[in-house]
């Protein structure tokens, strides 16, 4: 069993910030409240797998879900980056949002535009104090969360190093990438030396959407939110096959965001005007690789893009996420309720998916 942290004796919960997302209610914060005096300040507490168990029946007992796609908003990366000012998100407004809506555990992500502005050494220096924020965050809440470690993924030694240190000294569950950086995408010959490395780690990469340099206010009124991640997602996943990242890497689970963006509805095509002279870096065949992918849903659970979704890949590939505080989580829970898939379908969406890429939070 893997443990986060220092290992054993974990101590205390506490709250920093001020409680109080736009969607918090007065009942779950009190429910929160109730949970933490029952645990008590100073309270030594067991490591994280047995406090995994806890958390996915407790608080409530409902606990149960497992958020693949949740970020936090570090005060660095505000400060550093100018971005997300306005977010009123806290890591105690996460656990409170995740109570109200019976999650048990979400791994923590780093949204777009990431940590990567085109300066090696800033990119290394963020990326180090956003993964100890989060790492920090994990051993605060033992259970509650997890962490997908960011990198600069353009700079090939800073990223090895970066891996090294999430792995070896945060325990980190994966790492987060951006579908493109500048004119590149995961494909690349140049990333080379960083998925080789996650192949020997058997890592969980967790690939979120960025309106890429090529495609930024193509259109006046446009924002890059509006479909941008998802059309880069599906240019993601190109880069990916034509460079044979798939097959020469098949250790790395790969998860998509935004149930695969563009990609279900365009794989057939992708599958038809496969480039030819390539066809020898897909020796499984295309459908086979995307067959492999996960794909997790926040603000995706629509009657469309979960339609093709399910006719693409079998349900085993899906995981629940919500994009919180981006999103709010009713965008993702309710059409989900909502859609028809059986209790047990549900259950390995809202779970057991995520528990086979993250064992040690199985119930
Ligand atoms: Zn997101």
């Amino acid at each position: 069993m893997k443990h986060h942290g220092s290992g054993s004796g974990v101590t205390a919960v506490h709250l920093d910030g001020q409680m109080g997302a736009p969607l918090a209610s007065d009942a779950s914060r009190r429910e929160f409240l109730k949970t933490l005096a029952a645990v008590g300040a100073g309270t030594v507490l067991p490591a994280r797998g047995l406090l995994a168990q806890t958390a996915s029946r407790a608080p409530g007992g409902k606990a149960r879900r497992i958020d693949t796609h949740h970020h936090a908003n570090p005060p660095i990366y505000v400060k550093t980056t100018g971005q997300f000012a306005n977010w009123t998100w806290t890591p105690a407004a996460s656990i409170e949002q995740m109570d109200k809506y019976e999650i048990a555990t979400s791994m923590l992500s780093i949204t777009q535009p990431g940590i990567w502005f085109g300066d090696a050494p800033k990119a290394r220096s963020l990326s180090r104090a956003c993964n100890e924020y989060m790492a920090q965050m994990v051993r605060d809440y033992p259970g509650r969360f997890g962490l997908f470690a960011a990198v600069p993924l353009p700079d090939q030694d800073g990223t090895l190093r970066e891996i090294e240190y999430a792995y070896d000294t945060l325990k980190a569950d994966g790492i987060g990438l951006l579908t493109s950086y500048e004119d590149k995408w995961p494909g690349d010959p140049a990333f080379v030396p960083a998925f080789e490395e996650l192949n020997r780690r058997n890592a969980v990469v967790f690939i979120h959407g960025t309106g890429p340099s090529c495609c930024q206010h193509l259109i006046p009124g446009v924002t890059a939110t509006m479909a941008e991640y998802d059309f880069d997602t599906t240019r993601a996943v190109e880069s990916l096959l034509v460079n044979g990242t798939f097959s020469r890497f098949p250790n790395i689970r790969f998860i998509l965001i935004h149930s695969g963006g563009t990609l279900p509805v365009l794989a057939g095509r992708i599958n038809d005007r496969f480039p030819k002279d390539r066809l020898d870096r897909v020796p499984n065949g295309i459908m086979y690789e995307l067959k492999k992918l996960y794909y997790e849903v926040a603000h995706a659970t629509y009657a469309a893009p979960l339609s093709a979704l399910t006719k693409l890949i079998p349900v085993s590939q899906i995981l629940f996420g919500t994009d919180y505080p981006a999103e709010s989580m009713l965008t993702t829970i309710d059409p989900l309720a909502q859609f028809g898939l059986s209790a047990e379908d549900l259950h390995a969406i809202d779970r057991g998916n995520a528990e086979r890429l993250f064992p040690q939070l199985k119930a």
